[in-house]
């Protein structure tokens, strides 16, 4: 049995509920959902994060997802779609397959943004920009 859940769950030996299949990517109900039909597409092939993964497979699992938005969205009616990819422990990634959840969201649904939206330092956008792109 493999130690990664999410790899356990592509050879089967952990059920799952699954919404979508490609040749390389599986889409499945979370089983900790924020929100109704709450959805994550993985990768078939183990891949840590963002930062591990080529571009081509990173591009497969955001088609998917956008594959699985449409879905959600035709058969739920959900008003919204929230897409989160979350990488490494500081990025609150909690299984180490890259995943990205897809979550239908209702204007009424009690969900909350996870920031404070406010503007920014002038000098400090200035800043990181240079220091992004030199
Ligand atoms: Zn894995």
């Amino acid at each position: 049995m493999s130690e990664c859940i999410f790899c356990g769950i592509v050879g089967g030996e952990i059920p799952s509920r699954k919404v979508l299949e490609t040749d390389s990517c599986l889409a499945f109900l979370d089983i900790f959902p924020a929100n109704r039909g709450h959805t994550l597409v993985i990768p078939k092939r183990h891949v840590l994060d963002i930062h591990e993964a080529d571009a081509d497979t990173y591009a497969d699992v955001a088609a998917t997802a956008k594959k699985v938005a449409d879905i959600l969205q035709s058969k739920l009616n959900s008003e919204g779609t929230t897409i989160f990819q979350m990488s490494r422990e500081a990025g609150w990634q909690t299984v180490f397959h890259l995943h990205m959840h897809v979550i239908p969201r209702w204007s009424n649904d009690g969900l909350h943004k996870p920031w404070d939206i406010a503007p920014g330092n002038e000098a400090e956008l200035d800043q990181v920009l240079q220091q992004i792109t030199k």
